[in-house]
């Protein structure tokens, strides 16, 4: 009997020719190469007017207004810089709240009349645009009618060339708001929340009689992904239109033997992080750490860190920059965060902390219990994640990361806050004594062979399994799902640890008021506040099952899925602290509420109707075939007499699973046409209680069916192919 599909060829897909091209092998003059596409303040400095260039620094550095003729001499240089670089347009680059970057371009050429054109871009250009806002998620902030919306340059984030084959353009950072003013983008908030964390911080430092200098929020996430062969992306209409796939059996070798993590990296591999790192580099985006993670097919890259809104535009560029390199070496980059059931998710590490160009606040020192200043800002951080558990977790809350939050991966749904033994001991001892007089000293730690050096020994080891973790100089929050912008959590992080230096300033000041000295009143507050956060601190293993019941008893959140957490985001204390501090109004708050859910919904419901589809019309028409095929042979045996026993037995089977797979396929197409109702809170209630378990029941059939219908009958890549073709 022909065979209907073809074995997928993972010989083709591993033969990919990883002979380097002469531009590739050219060395690479990193100096050089760095910050080329980027009209960044080196840039800016050679080529406007010193007077000009010192306001806007004046304006990037103290966060002031900007004097309209210093955006004419901006703009004046950017035209200059991009057109000696071939660019021929530019474009307001913004965050949508779709979580992806948006552009439009227009030309820089300008009719003259006369049949000729110039090339212009004047500062009015530069500052603000007006794309049509409509097709952008709004969340019920403008209606249908109201399609104006404009953009605003963000000179805080300098511009940028992107290049390609067909030519470049100039790429100018810009917040995005509706007609009416209110933000309809990701970086708007951001930009409002480190305003406010640099005030009240800057306000805390004024106390401490350090040096009041600008405070930044800064940020450094590292970015995990998978990377699969295009032979088999494109057979798999799963991971084309979901991202992740639906249906796939575990390999006999999974991730078991650990052998992936940290190895060398594969050639193929190697290659295509160069070329992303490069075109990182070109776009000033300072890249620097690369490895493979924990899953087959899994990767890690992460940047040096820096102000939280450059490193948000700045992961953007990362993750389109892996996708689009990818084709070019015949790969395709997941960001899903769930790609794989079976083997470990992506997720997106994001270390924060906050400093001056002098300090870093989270800096602790040799002797932490001494350090003073440290302990008052590492107690507002840890106070602020106690109070706002449910705004952590609830900015980590979406569709792909409910594989892993809450669904025994790393991290639980939990939110707790990891010290480290050094400074948990400060705590105590504070907590005991009022104050405290000693830290627990790291040390140098010998290996035991002479010839080997004593290495310093970090003052607390690692926790891989807490989701928000003291990392020596910085909280490093692990929760975010691996496809998400970085700008919410950030800004919610910004918000929360203003809000609390904003208490403890208060406090502070009305102790001084009453005449007590700064040191009594600060070792007062410490003493205190610790009452306030002890119950966030959790050192142990955030995975077992211990900690969940221990987590309840301390009375912390667990809002194990999505619909459990995005509530949360408009509760009443919600809603007033990011009203209180200007960051979003209730109406902004509200309306990403909505949006939230509108994409959960979304990323379900595509789910759910592509499950149907791939299940309805390529297994169970194999599973079929099969089956035809065991009965072609039991009637030949018959007709010549033979008994045969086994083929008769995997018959039934096949034939049980069909009947299994039809019903459960019947009971998905049922809820896929029920839409769960009008508004958006009961479509992604449906979603949850009803599309989730029918896909669910489909998958666990078809996954049985995977392990018995004939390699050559299966109609799409299985894991084995696309997890170990490197
Ligand atoms: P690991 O995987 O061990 O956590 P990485 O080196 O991959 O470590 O990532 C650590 C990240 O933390 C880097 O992006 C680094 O730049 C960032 N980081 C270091 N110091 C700070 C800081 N003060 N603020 C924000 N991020 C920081
Ligand atoms: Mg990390």
């Amino acid at each position: 009997m022909s065979r209907v599909i073809p074995r997928f060829d993972t010989l083709a897909a591993a033969k990919y020719d990883s002979t380097p091209s002469a531009e590739k092998r050219h060395r690479i003059d990193l100096e050089q190469v760095f910050g080329e596409n980027l009209f960044g303040l080196h840039e800016m400095k050679a080529r406007m007017p010193s007077a000009q260039f010192e306001a806007l620094l004046s304006t990037m550095q103290n966060r002031t207004e900007l004097d309209p003729s210093v955006a004419d001499a901006v703009a004046a240089a950017m035209k200059e810089w991009a057109l000696e670089k071939g660019a021929t347009h530019y474009s307001h680059w913004f965050q949508p709240l779709t979580g992806n970057t948006a552009e439009k371009h227009d030309s820089f050429l300008k009719p003259t009349g006369d049949g000729r054109a110039i090339a212009e871009f004047r500062g009015k250009a530069l500052v603000q645009g007006e794309p049509d806002a409509s097709s952008f998620p709004s969340g019920g902030l403008r209606a249908t009618f109201e399609a104006r919306g404009y953009t605003a340059w963000d000179p805080t984030s300098p511009a940028f060339l992107m290049e390609g084959p067909g030519g470049a353009y100039l790429c100018i950072p810009t917040a995005f708001a509706s007609w009416a003013g209110d933000a309809l983008d990701k970086k708007t908030p951001l930009l409002r929340s480190m305003e406010v964390i640099d005030e009240q911080a800057r306000r805390a430092l004024r106390l401490f009689g350090s040096p009041p200098l600008p405070v930044t929020a800064t940020c450094g996430p590292e970015q995990e992904f998978f990377l699969v062969d295009e032979e088999f992306y494109f057979r798999r209409p799963d991971l084309q239109t979901c991202g992740r796939t639906l249906f796939g059996t575990k390999p006999p070798k999974g991730q078991e033997l650990d052998d992936h993590y940290f190895g060398s990296i594969p050639a193929r591999v190697l290659e295509y992080m160069n070329e992303v790192e490069l075109e990182l580099y070109r776009l000033g985006v300072p890249v620097t750490t690369r490895h493979n993670e924990v899953a087959p097919g899994q990767y890690e890259m992460a940047p040096i860190f820096e102000d939280a809104n450059q490193a948000a535009d700045h992961q953007q560029l990362m993750m389109s920059t892996l996708r689009r390199v990818a084709r070019k070496y015949g790969l395709v980059c997941l960001l899903h965060e769930k790609p794989f059931q079976g083997v470990n998710g992506s997720g997106k590490h994001l270390n924060w902390s906050m400093g001056t160009d002098e300090q870093n606040l989270l800096e602790p020192g040799e002797t932490p219990h001494e350090n003073m200043q440290f302990l008052f800002f590492c107690s507002a951080v840890l106070k602020a994640v106690a109070r706002h558990q449910d705004l952590l977790r609830a900015a980590v809350a979406h569709a792909g990361n409910d594989h892993r939050l809450g669904a025994n991966e790393a991290p639980p749904a939990i939110i707790s806050a990891f010290c480290g033994d050094q400074l948990q001991d400060v705590f105590e001892q504070i907590e005991k004594a009022g104050t405290a007089t000693s830290s627990k000293s790291s040390g140098l730690m010998g290996l035991g062979v002479k010839s080997l050096p004593h290495l310093p020994k970090h003052a607390g080891d690692r926790n891989r399994t807490s989701p928000f973790a003291f990392t020596g100089n910085k909280w490093e929050f692990r929760a975010l799902g691996s496809s998400q912008s970085v700008s919410f959590p950030a800004t919610v992080l910004n918000t929360i640890v203003a809000e609390s230096i904003d208490e403890l300033c208060t406090k502070l000041e009305a102790q001084l008021e009453k005449g007590t000295s700064f040191e009594d009143a600060l070792r007062g507050l410490l003493a205190s506040e610790i009452h306030e956060f002890k119950h966030i601190i959790f050192n142990g293993d955030n995975y077992s099952a211990e900690w969940v019941t221990e987590a309840e008893k301390r009375g912390l959140l667990n809002l194990g899925s999505t619909m459990d957490a995005l509530p949360r985001l408009v509760d009443e204390k919600n809603l007033a602290l990011f009203e209180k501090y200007g960051v979003l109004s209730h109406r902004e708050l509200e309306s990403r509420y909505e949006i939230f859910l509108e994409q959960y919904f979304h990323a379900i419901n595509i789910e759910g109707e592509t499950a149907q589809y791939i299940a309805q019309t390529m297994i169970l028409p194999s599973a079929v075939r099969f089956l035809s095929e065991l009965l072609t042979t039991a009637e030949r045996a018959d007709e010549l007499g033979m008994k045969l026993g086994g083929v008769l037995k995997t018959a039934a089977q096949v034939n049980d699973l069909i009947d299994r797979l039809t019903d459960c396929i019947a009971v998905l197409a049922e809820q896929n046409q029920e839409l769960g109702g009008d508004d958006v809170v009961s479509k992604a209630e449906h979603m949850r209680r009803n599309i989730v378990p029918a896909m669910n029941a489909v998958r666990d059939v078809v996954d049985r069916l995977e392990r018995i219908v004939p390699d050559d009958l299966w109609p799409v890549p299985t894991y084995r192919d696309m997890l170990f073709v490197k």
